[in-house]
């Protein structure tokens, strides 16, 4: 696949190339008679090397829609396409590159390897990807390097803690040189300090690493590094807002109340549950 040239295209020409495409994505999960609509309709494009947070409270289709992008489930209606190849047209052997190699994920619980060390957990899908065991351990090294970890490389998780077990898992995540990575509440198990060096650590991979970010949350502190943001009520797009405009409304309070700011963006998260249709709401 695309993988390999997209190193060489020239950063203005990336900034136009979408990387993840969804179209009409619907989702309805059924157990016996109760039918469950997760997304009714999600339409979205994102670039290469954007970092994109998709906030929306609990309940609200996000981790959903990672499954969707992420090839980890099927929609019921509607296509996701990365690097524009329909996810849906890929046989098994296709889909297992993709997952390996193309996108990184990163959970809210890290799930890290429990019985292995951070580098071994690092080097695994090195490992799966068919790099030798020397390669591996210098790559593995590098990246916990990179995430501050090189070391605690000989730690089992058990013996980190969970901003540190998280660093592990974004230098695992990043293990086969990812075109993307999905961050699902990557920040949601630890508390405010950490998680905002998580999100400094993601828009550093995001800049350095010229990896696209896509990552859930429903915590508007862990705006910062977001290019965009992508509002999802209730299973659809409530609004997408450029980070230049959040800047304002975040600037101009900082130093203020915590309330005032939530209240700030609570207001313009919810603008597009009004009656307004979602178009005048779009980028
Ligand atoms: P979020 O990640 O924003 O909290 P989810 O995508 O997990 O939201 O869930 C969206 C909706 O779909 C919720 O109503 C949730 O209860 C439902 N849901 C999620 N996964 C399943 C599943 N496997 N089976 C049935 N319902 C599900
Ligand atoms: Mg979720």
């Amino acid at each position: 696949m695309a993988d390999a040239a997209t190193a060489e295209i020239p950063a203005d020409e990336a900034e136009e190339m979408t990387v993840v495409r969804t179209k009409d994505v619907t989702k309805v999960y059924r157990m016996g008679k109760v039918e469950v609509h997760a997304l009714k309709g999600i339409t979205l494009d994102i670039r290469l090397g954007e970092y994109i947070s998709i906030m929306g409270p609990s309940g609200s289709g996000k981790t959903t829609l990672f499954n969707m992008i992420g090839a980890l489930d099927k929609p019921t209606e509607g296509q996701v396409y990365i690097d524009e190849v329909d996810v849906a047209q890929l046989d098994a052997y296709e889909l297992a590159w993709l997952r390996c190699r193309k996108i990184g994920y990163i959970f809210q619980t890290f799930n890290l390897i429990p019985v292995m060390s951070a580098l071994e957990n690092v080097t695994l899908p090195m490992t799966f990807a068919g790099l030798t065991t020397d390669e591996a351990r210098d790559k593995g090294m590098d990246l916990l390097d990179q995430v501050g970890l090189a070391e605690r490389y000989d730690h089992k998780p058990y013996e980190l803690s969970g901003g540190q077990q998280q660093r592990v898992a974004i230098a695992r995540a990043m293990a086969n040189s990812p075109a993307i990575i999905l961050a699902d509440e990557p920040t949601g198990n630890l508390d405010l300090a950490t998680g905002k060096e998580i999100i400094q650590l993601l828009g550093e991979m995001n800049r350095n690493g010229n990896v696209t970010i896509i990552t859930a949350t429903h915590d508007i502190k862990m705006l910062s590094a977001s290019d965009r943001i992508v509002w999802v009520r209730d299973g659809r797009l409530a609004k997408i807002e450029l980070r230049e405009d959040l800047d304002i409304q975040i600037g101009s309070i900082e130093g203020d109340a915590e309330g005032g700011i939530e209240a700030s963006l609570r207001g313009a998260g919810d603008a597009g549950e009004s009656d307004k249709s979602d178009e005048d709401e779009g980028e």
